[in-house]
């Protein structure tokens, strides 16, 4: 297979060999169930109590905090249907307008079905206002549910501060963590958040497994309702070679999380300070003094992201854009859009996203090679600077 750079981490990472290679004996050899009566079954019970420990080591949490589920959507979608269970009587959510549709559409999902939601807004570094955050929560207020961290520009909420907020007024606090987890130190100990997102693919362990933090003591409501496994708490035969590999990659994560994530910002900040050298009209969007070290999110003025992307393609780089053809028209991403990035900015932002699999070669490569796209589509862009003064 042609070589790529991969920098598109944000969608989703290489699994890490060491994590395929704890994997590996949980699908011809240790196959149990681990809800079976008999010992070849009930073995790997230890195995799944292991990797939970792991996941919750990783962000300073106890083990019968964790329950696992099939991703990151899943544990959204069940820590805001559990909230909105558990207190029937409240209906009101606080959600903001740029987080994941898996947070979004959620809500937009109970507003229809009578349910208020308000929207909190972010200014144009991508950053929320405290005080409408504060002002919004309310008496009914069943759930506040915040990124961590932002998967198209980075952006990194205070949300430690806000679950402090949101934990004073009485309601519950989620966040989803699904880019942060793995890339910055977490400690639930000293933590007011309730419950927190987390997606194993987004750090080296494979697609279709995830992690919901429920703090001890919260109510917790079932979104998948069946049998009795993670006490009660998430049916479903354990899906036990996904998570003894999400434990192994939180493993990895707490051993080497500080050295990589240095490792991948200068990666990140030199080609960054390069494509913004080399190519006129572009700037990086999103608070650079809050941000992953791993995500650059640029727009380049004046041509279209999935132009770029297309080209860049051809050279065997992968990245992804803020931008999504629906139906024949450029829809700019909802985030740039709340951000106030205007219309020619945001049809030509690219996301760069590292991570510790790229290095220096990579980054020359990129280096290279984008520049002369940008400056070949400006040639021919119908948005052209002229045109459009
Ligand atoms: N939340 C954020 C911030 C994400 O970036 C993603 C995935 O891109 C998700 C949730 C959903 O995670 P999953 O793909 O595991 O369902």
């Amino acid at each position: 297979m042609k070589k790529v750079i991969y920098m598109d981490n944000n969608a989703t990472t290489q699994v890490d060999e060491r994590v395929l290679d704890a994997m590996k004996p949980f699908f011809c050899e240790k196959y149990g169930n681990p809800s079976s009566m008999h010992t070849f079954g009930g073995r790997v019970g230890s195995d799944i109590v292991k990797a939970r420990e792991q996941v919750a080591d990783l962000i300073g949490a106890r083990p019968d905090e964790i329950i696992f589920t099939s991703c990151g959507t899943e544990s959204d979608n069940a820590a805001i249907n559990s909230a909105l269970l558990s207190f029937p009587e409240k209906r009101h959510i606080v959600t903001t307008r740029v987080e994941h549709p898996s947070v979004l559409s959620f809500c937009k999902n109970f507003e229809n079905r009578g349910y208020v939601v308000t929207y909190l807004s972010v200014d144009d570094k991508g950053n929320l206002d405290i005080e409408e955050l504060k002002n919004s929560i309310k008496d009914d207020t069943a759930i506040v549910s915040i990124m961590a961290a932002n998967n198209e520009t980075g952006v990194i909420f205070p949300f430690e501060e806000i679950a402090a907020i949101v934990n004073e007024k009485g309601s519950l606090f989620h966040t989803d963590a699904v880019q942060f987890v793995g890339k910055l130190p977490l400690n639930m100990k000293d933590s007011n958040v309730d419950m927190l997102s987390l997606s194993g693919h987004k750090f080296h362990a494979p697609k279709g497994v995830g992690a919901l933090y429920i703090r001890k003591g919260t109510r917790f409501r079932s979104f998948m309702i069946g049998g009795h496994q993670e006490k009660g708490r998430r049916a479903g035969t354990e899906n036990v070679p996904l998570i003894v590999g999400l434990g192994k990659a939180c493993e990895l994560a707490s051993i080497h999380v500080e050295e990589d994530q240095d490792r991948v910002k200068s990666l990140r900040d030199r080609l960054e300070k390069g494509l913004l050298e080399k190519s006129p009209d572009a700037r990086v969007n999103g608070n650079h003094n809050s941000r992953l070290s791993n995500t650059s999110n640029i727009s380049f003025e004046y041509i279209e992201g999935e132009a770029i992307l297309l080209l860049l393609d051809q050279k065997g780089i992968a990245a992804s854009s803020g931008s999504a053809c629906t139906s024949g028209s450029l829809e700019p991403s909802h985030v740039l859009r709340a951000m106030g990035v205007p219309f020619t900015a945001a049809h030509g932002s690219v996301r760069f996203s590292l991570s510790r699999f790229n290095s220096d070669e990579d980054v020359d490569y990129v280096l290279e090679n984008v520049p002369p796209v940008i400056n070949r589509l400006r040639e021919i862009s119908p948005f052209g600077k002229e045109s459009k003064d």
